[in-house]
């Protein structure tokens, strides 16, 4: 019985937090403060961290590394602090939003998993909180570019839009009615494991056959390499471009020759645009948005994906003739859309934040090396 009623009371406080967070969020960015926050873009490489304006201006921006996956969660967290108050001691700063590859719950206050870190349920939130003195917004990378490229990019003016991120592998992200739509568990988006081939491609997840197989830097590469390998002749000019060394075909490479009108590597564009736009009528089928935004770096080659994409979604959509069609654009923010994104999202939860707080920030950082051996929690109590 007193189980019962204890899950029913920690069911009862969920829905209480996400119906705050729902409030907060709709709230929305309208009546948030118009003062300049910090957002943090942490991906497999560099984590990079900017000051941005109300407007969605980048004041000043710095990156560093991103810490080998075997370091310990607290060294992201150093990281991540040394950025804020580097970053501070020049700017006011009233909150910090961070983008994190990985998922992110519900409440968005854990990383469940990120798969670059040696992040595992770990109380992001919280413990920055702690540290940093102002509040912290944390989200999934795809819907912090996905709310970047809605407020400032190739998403304003569509309320229901879909973000698609083409980097090594397919980030998502989904706004309905200009809200991060992020499911129960917070880890809605990852359309990238849909399955579109059975019996496919391994994907490093487990199964067979998923999307970012298809349509992916990972899988440009892999079917350029896959040609050379063979010794075809499509891939003569290309292996000629890298000596030989199969190893050097990298996705920039790809599509800097198709540019310049390499046939092998047009055509594998081509391949990838196809694929990604067979995945785009599969979601219109389910998420019916008013436009799909494409960014990630292999979103560079513009039309010579996005063309093949918007004729493979016309073919699949299903009604097609009898609906509007969702548009397909580019993302406009580029590599700053996941940064931008997590300093505007940071802002509904930004409060006024000055002087004597930032002075608490300040001598915290001052004392920074036992500020970081100092357990959780401490930091915030001694300074
Ligand atoms: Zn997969």
């Amino acid at each position: 019985m007193s189980t019962n009623r204890e899950r029913a009371h920690r069911q009862s406080a969920r829905a209480t937090v996400l119906r705050a967070i729902a409030t907060r969020e709709r709230r929305s960015h309208l009546s948030a403060p118009r003062v300049p926050t910090v957002g943090i873009d942490i991906g497999g490489t560099k984590v990079m961290a900017g000051v941005v304006d109300a407007d969605g201006t980048i004041l000043e921006r710095v990156r560093t590394e991103t810490p080998h996956k075997s370091k310990s969660p607290k060294v992201v967290e150093d990281t991540i602090a040394e950025l804020v108050l580097d970053l501070s001691d020049r700017h006011d700063v009233h909150a910090v939003g961070i983008g994190a590859a990985g998922w992110v719950d519900a409440d968005r206050s854990r990383v469940l998993f990120a798969p670059h870190l040696a992040w595992r349920n770990e109380p992001l939130r919280d413990a920055l909180a702690a540290r940093l003195v102002v509040p912290i917004m944390v989200d999934n990378d795809a819907n912090t570019a996905a709310w970047g490229e809605w407020r400032f990019g190739a998403g304003r003016g569509a309320d229901h839009l879909v973000m698609i991120t083409l980097g090594t592998g397919i980030g998502g992200g989904i706004l309905e009615a200009g809200r991060v739509k992020r499911g129960s568990f917070g880890v809605a988006g990852e359309f990238g494991h849909m399955q579109v081939v059975p019996g496919g491609h391994r994907c490093p997840c487990g199964n067979r056959g998923c999307w970012e197989q298809y349509s992916s830097g990972n899988a440009l590469v892999r079917e350029a390499r896959e040609l050379a390998a063979a010794d075809s002749p499509v891939a003569h000019h290309i292996l000629a471009r890298v000596g030989g060394q199969i190893g050097d075909i990298t996705g920039p490479l790809i599509t800097q020759l198709a540019r310049d009108g390499d046939a092998m590597c047009v055509e594998l564009l081509e391949d990838i645009g196809r694929w990604l736009g067979v995945g785009i009528a599969n979601l219109a089928a389910a998420l019916d948005p008013a436009r799909f935004v494409i960014g990630g770096g292999v979103s560079e080659a513009d039309d010579l994906l996005i063309g093949p994409a918007r004729e493979a979604f016309r073919r699949h959509l299903t009604g097609r003739g009898y609906r509007p069609e969702a548009q397909i654009v580019r993302a406009r923010l580029g590599a700053d859309a996941g940064m931008v994104g997590a300093a505007d999202l940071a802002r509904l939860v930004a409060r006024r934040f000055r002087r004597a707080n930032r002075r608490r920030a300040e001598r915290a950082h001052r004392s920074g090396f036992e500020l970081r051996l100092a357990p959780r929690g401490r930091a915030a109590r001694s300074s």
